[in-house]
């Protein structure tokens, strides 16, 4: 690793994964200088973000609250910009060597093909770019210096288990899941579920969207999409596994019958330091597993008739084109419905399976294609929610 320290653009600086990115940079100075950030629309906690760490620039999604971003940190010198253009345009600067992307949902395409653009090393949080835009992803990523390191648990815990092995010795993925809040739930149970209970997920502490995306299990979907993606496997090739633990974060079967896994404590701060140091170990960055929490690891093969979400990874992969991009914004939609406490849980899968059915089909979708899919996709989700409201 160079002396210099490495300088980094962090979308989404406010939320889960950003503030323990910030507390990954607050205790390695001399690996990491933050030089830009962003947030959606906690202004505050971004002001004083910027405060403590004088970036250069800040980036405020909702443009409303500029003046009030303004009046905290231009009195520092630090300049102040707002909206989702400013947004895509503050990543490709020469002062910046890695963008880690961690705002949530569709908000993180254009910022992260900008970054490829320019060459930036990415340290990939927001999953829902791979899911809309793999393929595009991929095809910039070739023709570009840039390098994306996945900080998914999942993920990270695959690139892990992959090191000194060689592709063709790779028989199978397996991705594992905690199952959620209704891992034991019937079916009757879940389709009464509230939104306090789909919140209550028993391993991890995330933002509000992907702890739903949890509960339905579309973030298992989404993480199998991610999977091929990310590492060229066909999705008959990657299977999730409920592993109500939580330890065990990925397991690779080798073609020799072996199955390598990566364990830990679940502390996001270990993925996200070791994409952060281009897949290198950060000492003491999160606590050891103790033999206690080692010795019961179970697994259970998923339920798909209670978790039909789940099933929309092989769809959105044996279909290809925008239907992965369809399936996101649905889900989008539907979820912030369901935060709302306007719409049912079950109603997240009818409203996406609908949605799908109701669009047209892309078959090779150039950027725009995400963009009009993606837009056209919410704008039919929304009118789903108001036929479905109670
Ligand atoms: P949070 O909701 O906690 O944080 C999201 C961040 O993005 C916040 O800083 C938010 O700003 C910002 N943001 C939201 N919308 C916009 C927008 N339109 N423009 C600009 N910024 C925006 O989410 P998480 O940290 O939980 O998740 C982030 C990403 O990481 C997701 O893609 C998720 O799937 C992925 N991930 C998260 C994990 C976790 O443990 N949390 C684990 C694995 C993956 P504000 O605070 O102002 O709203
Ligand atoms: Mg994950």
């Amino acid at each position: 690793m160079s002396s210099e320290p490495k300088r980094i653009a962090l979308l989404g600086a406010t939320g889960s994964i950003g503030r323990q990115t910030i507390d990954i940079i607050r205790r390695h100075p001399e690996l990491y200088r933050l030089v830009v950030v962003s947030a959606g629309s906690r202004v505050d906690d971004l002001a004083s973000i910027a405060a403590e760490f004088r970036p250069r620039l800040a980036v405020i999604g909702n443009a409303e609250l500029l003046p009030r971003l303004k009046s905290a940190l231009e009195p520092l010198g630090i300049a102040c910009a707002a909206g989702a253009e400013a947004l895509a345009d503050s990543v490709v600067a020469d002062d910046i060597d890695m963008v880690v992307t961690a705002t949530v949902g569709y908000s993180g395409l254009e910022p992260t093909i900008n970054a490829i653009r320019a060459g930036k090393d990415i340290a990939l949080a927001n999953k829902e770019t791979l899911v809309v835009a793999g393929d595009l992803v991929n095809a910039l990523l070739a023709d570009s210096p840039s390098r994306l390191y996945p900080i998914d648990s999942e993920h990270s815990a695959i690139a892990q288990c992959l090191e000194g092995e060689k592709p063709e010795h790779v028989r199978r993925l397996l991705i594992t899941a905690s199952g959620g809040p209704f891992r034991t739930w019937t079916r009757e149970q879940i389709a009464s579920a509230t939104l306090a209970d789909a919140l209550r997920h028993p391993n991890w502490n995330m933002g509000r969207k992907i702890t739903i995306d949890s509960a339905t299990m579309l973030n298992k979907a989404f993480e199998i999409i991610e999977a091929h993606h990310l590492f060229g496997i066909e999705s008959d090739r990657i299977d999730a596994v409920v592993h109500p633990q939580s330890i065990v974060h990925s397991m690779i079967e080798f073609t020799d019958g072996a199955i390598k896994a990566q364990l830990g404590v679940p502390d996001m701060r270990l993925p996200i330091a070791y994409a952060m140091g281009y897949n290198n170990r950060l000492a003491g960055v999160s606590e050891p597993l103790t033999l206690e929490a080692m010795s019961t690891l179970t697994f259970e093969r998923p339920d798909t008739e209670r978790f039909p979400c789940l099933t929309l990874a092989r769809t959105a992969l044996e279909r290809r084109g925008n239907t992965a991009c369809i399936i996101n914004a649905a889900n989008e939609i539907a979820v912030a419905a369901f935060l709302a406490e306007e719409i049912g849980f079950n109603d997240i899968y009818d409203i996406i399976v609908d949605t799908l059915e109701a669009m047209p089909y892309i078959a090779n979708p150039a950027y725009a294609d995400y963009v009009a899919s993606n837009a056209e996709a919410r704008t039919r989700a929304a009118e789903m929610v108001d036929k479905t409201k109670k």
